[in-house]
Parts: C-alpha cells; structure tokens; sequence
C-alpha cells in the first residue's frame, strides 16, 4: 500500500511540475491546467488513502463541497479580480499549515523545530494574504496604511516571535505554541497594512511563496514527500516571481514593504513651457491607415477601459482592409499583476504569433510608422533610460519614441503608477488622443470601417 501511496505522490510531483512548464507558453497552457488538475486529484486521493481514516464517505463529502466552492469561484470570478482570488487561496494555504501544526502539538510530540517553522510561514502567509484580500477587494484602504511606532513595533513583534519559538523548542509547552501562534497573525496582519494597493501583485507573490515554505515545513515535520516537493515548487516559485517583478519595477523589497510609490514619491510637477500635441481619432485613422508598420503597446489604462476588443477590430481592420503590419509589445510589468496584457489580448482573442515580449520586439520601434500607446505610461518613460533622479531610473522600457509617430491614448497628461511626469507626450512626434482608452479606439475603427 504505501509504495502505492509513494508512487502516486511521485506521479502527482511530476504532473504538477509539467502543468507549471506548460503555464508558461499560452499555446501550451490548456493542456496545463489540465495536468495541474491530474496532478491535484492524483495528490489528493493518494494522501486520503495515506490517512487510513475511519469515516470516508465524510471525507468525500468534504472534497465534493470544496471542490464545489472552488469551482464556482473560478466561474464567477473576473479577469480584474484574480489578484485577490489568488491572495485568498494563498491565505487559506497558510491557514491549512497553520491548523496542522496546532494538531500536531495538541495531539502528538510537540516540540518539532519543522513543525514550528511551517506554522510561522503558513500563519504569517494567512494573516497577510488576509489583508491583502480585504485592500483589493475594496474592504479596507487599499492606502499605505500607517500610524506612529509601526515599524518598531513590527520589530518588537519579530523578535517576540524568534524568543518564542526559541522557548518552546527548549521547553515544549502547548500554551507557549498558542501564544506563538497568536503573535505571528498579528505579525502578518501589520506586516502588510503599510504596503499599497498596487503592489499587492510583489505582495501577494511573495505570500504565494510563504504559502509554498510552509508546506515544506509541515512536510518535513510530518515526513509527506509530495507536500516537501510541491512546497519546493510553490516556494521557490512565488519568491522567483517576487523577485522579477521588483526588478523589472526597478525597486526593492525594502521600498514595497514600507508602502512604496505612493508613500515615498508625488507626481512631478509638468513644466509649463512645453506643450504637449493633441489629436483627434480621425488624425490617428488617417495616419494609422497609411502606415506600414504599427506596434500596439497596451498598459493598464486599457484594462481599466475594457478596450482590448475595440482594439482587436481595429489590429483586424488595418491588417485586413488596409495591409498594415500589426504588432502588440508586452512589458512585464504592464498593468497590475503579471500578465495582465496577455490575459486581456488573449480574452479577446488577439492571435498569440502577434504578441511579442519587450526584449523581442523593442528594436522594431525603429522600424515602425506608429506606436499605439494605449492606456500606458511607466513603461513608456524614457526617464528610466536617462534620469538618474527618477524613482523609475534602471527600470527597462519600451523604446516608443523610437516610431515616426507616437499616439498616446490617455485622459490627461497625468502620471501612471509611479505618478512621475512622462517627457515623451511632449516629444516632437508624439500626439495625445486624449479621452477614455476603449472610446477612442472605437472612434478610430469607425473612421477605418468608412
Ligand atoms: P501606468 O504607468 O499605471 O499608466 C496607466 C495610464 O493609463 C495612466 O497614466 C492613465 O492616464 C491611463 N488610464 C487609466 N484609465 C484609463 C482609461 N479608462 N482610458 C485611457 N487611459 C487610462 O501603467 P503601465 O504603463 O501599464 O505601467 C504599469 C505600472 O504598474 C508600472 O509602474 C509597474 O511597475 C506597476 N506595477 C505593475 C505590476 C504588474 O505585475 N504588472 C504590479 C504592480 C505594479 P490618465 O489618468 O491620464 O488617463
């Protein structure tokens, strides 16, 4: 039985470990999700069978209801909303962790080191993705939320947690775990209420990876090979994409942990003696239908505006109707959360062969008559190439201003995420088309249709 059970954790390892390879190219990635759910459901009843319960019919009931709730919140859930779905299946991972912990203690030996680590990671990873749930779904600020000694009590807090633990390695009393235990949700909880709205994806990826050490910890005290390995994964995983996401921000986990932009930086002030362009839609079709070659560089601002369908009928009607090379360049850290262009192109069934990351296309500003800047900014800003003083200095961007023309399609000449100015909308060949992203660029596919 148990080299069955053994066998079948290898086989789900393996199967997970696939589907997370597949997740990483879109033609690939159905067939991803579809081994990850092999693996999840090879995992699962090799581990009910590990158990040896006495009550099995109670133990699929149990499985049928979450499986039940998981699915209707894949259904219901929105493109927009994934973030907080993730930080809330995070949050339950650490809580899971968290629980098995404190039934070892009351149940068994309690005074395993592993065990005691996988309930800090798991509790600190609940606690936090907690808040980070209740900031992006709205139910508390989504603000840098901050009031006087938080630091030192953070750190006052941290230190407790370390001299706990340290007792109760020594002395293994259950009241010294429950005290620990305690002391780590608040730690979680404080630990993300300084940190904005708009870093909760850094956040939430770095709580994803919490989740993942957990679960090593738990495994490692419960001696499980499959929560070991797929821990690893989770683990290394969310902290891996923790770490692209700073750098390609260009900034520090020091900087997002004590609340970032919105706490360290205002908008830079626009100088008044430059003037920016303006244009109007029918400008932008006449100019778009005589190109050759056009690149569409979408940001967050499309998302907000939904306009990512508007967007394909007009890539269709110039390629189709007016022979126009179509192009869409990704940044990696275009819009809120990592992937977000790609989900909103591919949702509107823009062709994947089109879609070409920045380190692939970038040099083809060069060679094109437009770029179609749509709802973004940062990744546009060419002072992350030569201003030493910006906040977003090293952060690599799109060489927009490379195009003949360059169409920004925003409401105003305000900043984006970062809030600092923008010099390209003042540049020669730039021109604003100022108004909602999705209505001008239904205005623009009118003009073409006639
Ligand atoms: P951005 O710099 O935030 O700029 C978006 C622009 O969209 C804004 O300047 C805004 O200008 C415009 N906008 C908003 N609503 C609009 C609407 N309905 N119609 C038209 N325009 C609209 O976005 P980005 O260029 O995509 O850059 C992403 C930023 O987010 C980077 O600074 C990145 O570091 C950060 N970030 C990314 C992630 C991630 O994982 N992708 C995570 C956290 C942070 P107006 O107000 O003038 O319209």
């Amino acid at each position: 039985m148990s080299a069955l059970i053994n066998t079948s954790y290898l086989l789900a390892c393996f199967l997970m470990i696939v589907s997370i390879r597949s997740l990483a190219a879109p033609h690939t990635a159905r067939r991803g999700n579809i081994l990850g759910m092999a693996g999840m459901a090879l995992a699962v009843a090799a581990a009910v069978m590990a158990l040896r319960l006495p009550n099995y019919p109670l133990v699929v009931l149990i499985i049928i209801l979450g499986a039940a709730v998981g699915t209707y919140s894949a259904l219901k859930v929105k493109i927009t909303a994934l973030p907080q779905m993730i930080a809330a299946f995070n949050g339950l991972g650490g809580l899971a962790a968290v629980c098995i912990a404190l039934s070892e203690v009351i149940s068994s030996s309690p005074k395993n080191l592993d065990n005691t680590i996988g309930m800090i990671i798991g509790g600190l990873a609940f606690s936090g993705s907690f808040v980070a749930f209740a900031k992006l779904q709205g139910l508390i600020t989504a603000k840098s939320v901050n009031f006087p000694l938080q630091y030192p009590l953070n750190a006052a807090l941290f230190i407790s947690v370390i001299a706990l633990s340290v007792w109760f390695i020594a002395e293994p009393k259950q009241t010294l775990f429950f005290a620990l235990t305690a002391l780590v949700l608040i730690l979680g909880f404080l630990l993300i209420l300084p940190i904005g709205g708009a870093d909760m994806p850094v956040v939430i990826s770095l709580l994803n990876g919490g989740s993942g050490w957990a679960a090593v910890g738990i495994g490692l005290s419960l001696d499980n090979s499959l929560l070991i390995i797929i821990g690893s994964v989770v683990g290394a995983g969310g902290s891996i994409l923790a770490y692209i996401m700073i750098k390609a921000m260009n900034r520090s986990l020091l900087n997002i942990l004590t609340g970032g932009f919105s706490a360290h930086t205002a908008a830079t002030p626009a100088d008044e003696t430059r003037t920016a362009r303006a244009g109007a839609p029918e400008d932008a079709a006449f100019i778009m239908e005589n190109a050759a070659k056009i690149i569409i560089v979408p940001g967050f601002g499309m998302a907000a505006a939904q306009a990512q369908h508007a967007v394909k009928t007009m890539a269709a009607l110039l390629r189709d109707k007016y022979r126009v090379e179509v192009k869409f360049a990704i940044h990696p850290v275009a819009g809120r959360m990592p992937g977000h262009m790609n989900v909103l192109l591919a949702e509107a069934g823009i062709d994947y062969a089109d879609i070409y990351e920045m380190a692939d296309i970038n040099n083809e500003f060069a060679s094109a008559d437009v770029a179609y800047v749509i709802g973004a900014n940062d990744i546009t800003n060419p002072s992350a190439k030569n201003d030493t003083s910006s906040p977003l200095y090293g952060m690599p961007v799109l060489d927009v201003a490379k195009a003949k023309t360059v169409f920004f399609v925003k409401r105003s000449l305000g900043g984006g995420y970062s809030g600092v100015d923008n010099p390209l909308f003042y540049a020669p060949n730039t021109i604003m088309l100022y108004g909602d992203a999705r209505d001008i660029t239904e205005k623009i596919v009118k003009v073409l249709e006639n």
